[in-house]
Order: C-alpha cells, then sequence, then structure tokens
C-alpha cells in the first residue's frame, strides 16, 4: 500500500502568525492544511507562499468554534494525507475594555473561539494520532498568549483567561496523551506585529508598546512559527507539557 503523505493542520494560518507557520512547516517537507475563517483571498495567498517554498497546501474555511465545521475541516485533512501534527493557532481578541463593560456574547466568543476550537481541533487530533486509536503519533502545539501570565487588566481580561485555559489544557492534555505517542505543547507570543491589533481596536499596538518589551521591539511572526514548528519537529521528541514564552523577555 502506498504511504500516505505526512499532513500538519494550521488553524488560523490565512494571516499573521499562522501564515508563517504554515510556511515554516512546508519547509520541513510535511503538506499543509490551511485553516480559515472567511479571508478566503488571504488563504489563497498563504497558499501560493507555502507553493513557492516548494510545499504543498490546500486552504480550507471552518471556524474552529463551530463542531460541524471542525467535522468538515478534519474530513479534508483526511483526503489529504496522513495527519502528523496539529497547530492550535486560531484566535481571536476584542476592543478594549474593563470585564464591567463586557458583554456575555463578547466572552463566550472569546472562549468559544480560543479554547473551545482549541479543545475540539485537539480532540479530533488525539482521535486520530493516538496510538489508543490505531494512530502512529503526532505532535499538537497550542498557541497561547503572554496574556495568560500577565492578565491584561483594563484591556480584555476575557481573553487573557481564554488563554490561561489553553495552557491549563495544553498540561492536563499533554499528561493524558504521552503514552500514546502525543506531543502537546504550547507557545505564548508576546506582542507580535500582526493584523489581531487592528481587530482589537489599536492598529498601532504593536509599534506603541515596543517601550514595555524589554527588548524594546515586537516580535515577527517568523519567530514565533520557528518555535511551533521546533515544538512539531522530532527535536522536540523529549518536549511534553512545556509553556514556552516567546515575547521578548516580556
Ligand atoms: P491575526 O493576524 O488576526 O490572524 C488570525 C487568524 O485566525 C486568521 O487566519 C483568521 O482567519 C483566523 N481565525 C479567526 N477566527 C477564526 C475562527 N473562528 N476559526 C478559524 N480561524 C479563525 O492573528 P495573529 O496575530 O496571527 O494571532 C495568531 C494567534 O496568536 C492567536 O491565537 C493569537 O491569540 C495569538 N497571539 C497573537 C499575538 C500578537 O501580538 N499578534 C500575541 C499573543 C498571542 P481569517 O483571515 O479568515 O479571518
Amino acid at each position: 500500500m502506498t504511504e500516505l503523505p505526512d499532513v500538519v493542520l494550521v488553524t488560523g494560518a490565512s494571516r499573521g502568525i499562522g501564515r508563517a507557520i504554515a510556511v515554516a512547516a512546508a519547509r520541513k517537507g510535511v503538506r499543509v492544511v490551511i485553516d480559515y475563517a472567511g479571508n478566503a483571498e488571504a488563504a489563497a495567498e498563504t497558499v501560493a507562499l507555502v507553493e513557492a517554498a516548494g510545499g504543498e497546501a490546500i486552504a480550507v474555511a471552518a471556524d474552529v468554534g463551530v463542531e460541524a465545521e471542525v467535522a468538515a475541516l478534519f474530513a479534508a485533512v483526511d483526503g489529504f494525507g496522513r495527519l502528523v501534527g496539529v497547530v492550535n493557532n486560531a484566535g481571536v481578541v476584542d476592543v478594549a475594555a474593563r470585564l464591567d463593560e463586557m458583554s456575555t456574547a463578547r466572552i463566550e466568543r472569546m472562549f468559544r473561539i480560543n479554547v473551545f476550537g482549541t479543545m475540539m481541533v485537539a480532540r479530533e487530533a488525539v482521535r486520530r494520532m493516538s496510538t489508543r486509536h490505531g494512530g502512529r503519533g503526532g505532535a499538537i502545539v497550542n498557541v497561547s498568549s503572554i496574556s495568560a501570565r500577565l492578565g491584561s487588566a483594563g484591556q480584555y481580561v476575557d481573553y487573557a483567561a481564554a488563554k490561561a485555559a489553553v495552557d491549563t489544557f495544553t498540561i492536563g492534555l499533554a499528561r493524558e496523551v504521552a503514552s500514546e505517542g502525543i506531543r502537546v505543547n504550547a507557545v505564548r507570543p508576546g506582542i507580535v506585529d500582526t493584523e489581531i491589533h487592528a481587530s482589537g481596536g489599536q492598529p498601532d499596538r504593536a509599534t506603541a508598546l515596543a517601550d514595555q518589551i524589554p527588548m524594546k521591539r515586537a516580535g515577527r511572526a517568523e519567530e514565533i512559527a520557528a518555535a511551533v514548528v521546533w515544538l512539531l519537529s522530532d527535536a522536540a521528541s523529549y518536549t511534553t507539557g512545556a509553556i514556552l514564552d516567546v515575547s521578548g523577555g516580556r
């Protein structure tokens, strides 16, 4: 029987950090599934960048916070090859607000996408990669945020709390599946220059806050991608349940 090609799924890979992860993973020789929410044009650009780097990719629109869409996403993954890695990168912030100004709908969306999405995607990955289910193992990397450590008071405590849930989920799942061939780790970026800040109403946040960062600059998406791809790789074969800050010292 012909071996299926190895596939890595990167959620939220149409732009920003996810795009950089998709390209860096493709350079390692795996096929990449590029999940995105709605920006088909940007996702197509990521596919083109992967192909320009000598790789192969498909783009699939799926909201990670909607179970049926996660199921459809994994059907596409299964059609593209054998899953060996998943990066839970899709994530959202909201405009700066205090808790006493936040609607319940906002808090629910924050957790639906950032936490439930991460957990549903990881669950589907475990069902495919765990030796308990006949799989051959693999790696999961969750993209958290140093806000999980800082709390983001007056900015978005909902986002910070959701990312803290991702951290604890990473530790627990890592121990749960450690003997089943799956490693689970998290990367906590500091401030990275992407479009996420515009979606939070602060397009200049990355440059405006540079002075508060010990390295005095925002990070680049490629610098986060390098850490993620290392954690996906066999070079990190004894690393699981780790939470790696990539934050310029912040
Ligand atoms: P970004 O530039 O805003 O890109 C977000 C990506 O996620 C896009 O590809 C978007 O797709 C996708 N997405 C949004 N909601 C989704 C959903 N419900 N289902 C599937 N995909 C969805 O964000 P980024 O700055 O690259 O952030 C990536 C990750 O890093 C996030 O988890 C974020 O919390 C984390 N992070 C970022 C920073 C930072 O400073 N940038 C710092 C710490 C942590 P569309 O293009 O289709 O909208």
